[in-house]
């Protein structure tokens, strides 16, 4: 059957290590094309019909699905799909789709913005259960319009056996789901090596592409088998037989280098001369700890919290929160786990948080800025991360700085939840370090006057980067312009470690600049601290480190710095790197 259909070689962002080949599973969910027409008289009845179809169907499905999840004797999930069949009887839904089908509406246009109209409305109320409800609201009226439409809703939790998943775009929410035993790679046409779903996948370790652009997908919804190359950016669809013997040969050499990295496991982030900096991961849940521990690292240098708020309905407990910070930290014990607050907002959107839609979700109510809106939210995460504080090496994170006054209006909130934890004699690291991360340019450029308030500081290049250059991280019709190398970037970075080592205080990166090899040179050259990344780069990044002296990597941080342009720098970090002896 794949031999009827023609190869294809696509060219994408390599977001995530490794090779993979296999069967396709495409995922398209919550978006539809909707159709443009307006109804005729005569076509109004017609339309209503079709519509109580699809409530039927819609129906049967939540059934099965309820019924499913109840033989596995998971009640909460199974009373999830209980209260969704609930919002199908819903008047508010129904009544005023089939008025709006009346008035010449077509349906799907009618579905699509009565389920936008009360999403809206409920995430914007006070009361948290009916909050909590527009997240219902919107799974079920993108099953209403899949059945509608005849477009099979599909989703992550329906793969089986291993596939390759292809997509035009993966949510936050569905990266959460992927499972690296059943999604041996994934291909998106969206995204950039920034993106979620790229960050998500390096700290799995499951190999991917992103980025290949809106024209490639139609190729991917109709290809049955693909090769994903997650270091060199490819992607065949539908290969041949040579394609797979070439497969075949670079998952071996790839395989072999992994080895060969292997041996440097125990040895020490050191180099050739004597300077030592500390490597550590970035994770987004105790679910990524297995690689961190293979890789070694020397701590978490970023734990991504907002991960446990995606994919559910309603917020975690503090009990939850502080069950899985403590599991992390006593994992990791004794090296020290950096928790972030909450980063919500942006691209990560939580509909039972209560968040608008906005023309500007990246320069909008995002991450700190939410948080110090939302104290009761705040301070549940504060209580639960001092409470896993006494079970091993915290630190806590802020993210999206971009004043002083956030810093001292967060640390008054810490401070009170301390106070209340004293009087109830409940323990917690009274040490527990407090920093922020720098990814806004104004942060970068009062990094003198920042670094007063804080214990340390944790570059983040992926939004310092967007926000310094303009660019829309995600965005892959302008990736060409996230220049990592860019000079005013690096001016940015330089001025940040030099501000936290002329006020003493440890600087780290957490942004996927850390992780990237030709990035060695200029940020050990700087004086950085603390390298954090995706586990799966973290013994690349020594062995470079290993083979660098530190008076060299100075010298050439002040080489690179002298260049204008990005590219300039590009060729030049790496032909440093190409004349170093690595194994
Ligand atoms: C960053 O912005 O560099 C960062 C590490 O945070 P996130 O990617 O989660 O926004
Ligand atoms: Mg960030």
């Amino acid at each position: 059957m794949t031999e009827k259909l023609p190869t294809i070689f696509l060219k994408g962002t390599a977001a995530s290590p490794g090779i993979a080949g296999g069967r396709v599973y495409y995922l398209e969910t919550g978006k539809f094309r909707l159709p443009q027409h307006s109804l005729g008289a005569e076509e109004v009845e017609a339309e209503l019909a079709a519509f109580r179809r699809a409530l039927e169907k819609t129906e049967g499905q939540l059934e099965e699905l309820k019924e499913r999840v109840e033989k596995k004797l998971d009640a909460d999930q199974a009373a999830i799909f209980g209260a969704h069949q609930l919002v199908l009887s819903d008047p508010a839904l129904v009544e005023e789709v089939e008025a709006r089908i009346r008035r010449g509406v077509n349906g799907a246009q009618a579905i699509a913005a009565v389920v936008e109209e009360l999403v809206e409305m409920l995430a914007q109320l006070e009361d948290e259960y009916l909050r909590e409800r527009a997240a219902d609201i919107q799974d079920v009226g993108n099953r209403i319009l899949g059945n509608f439409l005849g477009v099979s809703p599909t989703s992550l939790a329906d793969i089986g056996e291993p596939v390759i998943l292809l997509a035009p775009d993966l949510t936050p929410s569905e990266t959460v789901q992927l499972e690296p035993g059943r999604v041996l790679a994934f291909a998106t046409a969206a995204g950039g090596r920034t993106s979620h779903a790229a960050i998500m996948a390096r700290s799995l370790g499951i190999p991917a592409v992103v980025g290949l652009g809106e024209g490639a997908v139609t190729d991917l919804g109709q290809a049955q088998e693909v090769i994903v190359d997650g270091n060199g950016g490819e992607v065949i669809l539908n290969p041949r037989e040579k394609d797979w013997a070439q497969l075949r040969e670079k998952e071996k050499e790839y395989r072999a280098h992994q080895h060969q990295l292997a041996f440097l496991r125990e040895l020490p982030a050191q180099t050739p001369d004597g300077r030592r900096v500390r490597l550590l991961a970035n994770i987004g849940s105790p679910a990524d700890l297995g690689p961190v521990q293979r890789a070694n690292a020397e701590g978490i240098g970023l734990f991504r919290t907002e991960f446990l708020y995606l994919d559910r309905d309603s917020a975690p407990t503090e009990e939850e929160q502080f069950e899985v910070y403590k599991e992390v930290l006593e994992t990791m014990a004794p090296h020290p786990v950096t928790i972030r607050s909450l980063d919500i907002g942006g691209d990560k959107d939580v509909p039972y948080l209560g968040l608008p839609a906005e023309m500007n979700p990246f320069l909008g109510w995002r991450a700190i800025r939410y948080c110090l809106d939302r104290p009761e939210i705040f301070q549940s995460q504060l209580r639960a991360i001092l409470r896993a504080s006494a079970h091993g090496k915290a630190q806590l994170m802020l993210p999206m700085i971009s004043n002083v006054e956030e810093v001292r209006r967060a640390r008054a909130l810490l401070q009170e939840v301390e106070m209340d934890l004293d009087r109830r004699n409940i323990p917690y690291d009274p040490r527990m370090e407090v920093g922020i991360m720098i990814e806004t340019p104004g942060a970068a450029l009062m990094a003198d006057i920042l670094a007063q308030e804080v214990d340390f500081f944790s570059i983040g290049t992926n939004d310092l980067i967007q926000y310094s250059l303009a660019v829309d991280r995600g965005n892959e019709r302008v990736s060409h312009l996230f220049q990592t190398f860019h000079p005013g970037v690096l001016r940015l970075v330089q001025q940040v470690i030099a501000a936290g080592q002329a006020a003493g205080i440890k600087v780290a990166m957490c942004g996927e600049m850390a992780g990237e090899a030709r990035a060695v040179p200029i940020l050990l050259g700087l004086g950085l601290d603390e390298f954090s990344m995706g586990a799966g780069s973290l013994l690349t990044v020594k062995e470079i480190i290993r083979s660098l002296p530190y008076h060299k990597a100075q010298e050439l941080a002040s080489q690179a710095l002298d260049l204008g342009t990005g590219d300039e720098i590009t060729a030049f970090l790496e032909e440093s790197i190409g004349d170093l002896e690595l194994g």
